[in-house]
């Protein structure tokens, strides 16, 4: 099964490219900014074409404001990475 991490990384000798934190549908997005206005983070920019970027992909914590408030449906947001949850206890026989 693979395995994705947010950091991306090197296994063995390949290169592990981290996927996206947040991605911009450009045919939806028409540049309003709302999405940058509400990141608490200050992660989102406009790029040379008054798209929205993630100009700080550490900041970013994936909280999904942007996503949330982008009236378009223009920006998507990853999953945050599941908490390892320790194994259930085992009810004992006894
Ligand atoms: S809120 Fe949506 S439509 Fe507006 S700039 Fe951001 S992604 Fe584009
Ligand atoms: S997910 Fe949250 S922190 Fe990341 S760019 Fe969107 S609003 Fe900003």
């Amino acid at each position: 099964m693979a395995v994705t991490n947010l950091r991306g990384g090197v296994v063995g000798n390949k290169k592990i490219e981290a996927p996206e934190k947040v991605h911009v549908y450009r045919n939806w997005c028409k540049t309003c900014g709302i999405c940058i206005e509400f990141c608490p983070k200050n992660a989102l920019g406009p790029d040379p074409d008054e798209y929205p970027e993630l100009i700080d992909a550490e900041a970013c914590n994936l909280c999904g404001l942007c996503e949330l408030r982008c009236p378009d449906f223009a920006i998507s947001v990853a999953k945050k990475p599941k908490k390892d949850k320790a194994a259930p206890a085992e009810k004992g026989n006894d």
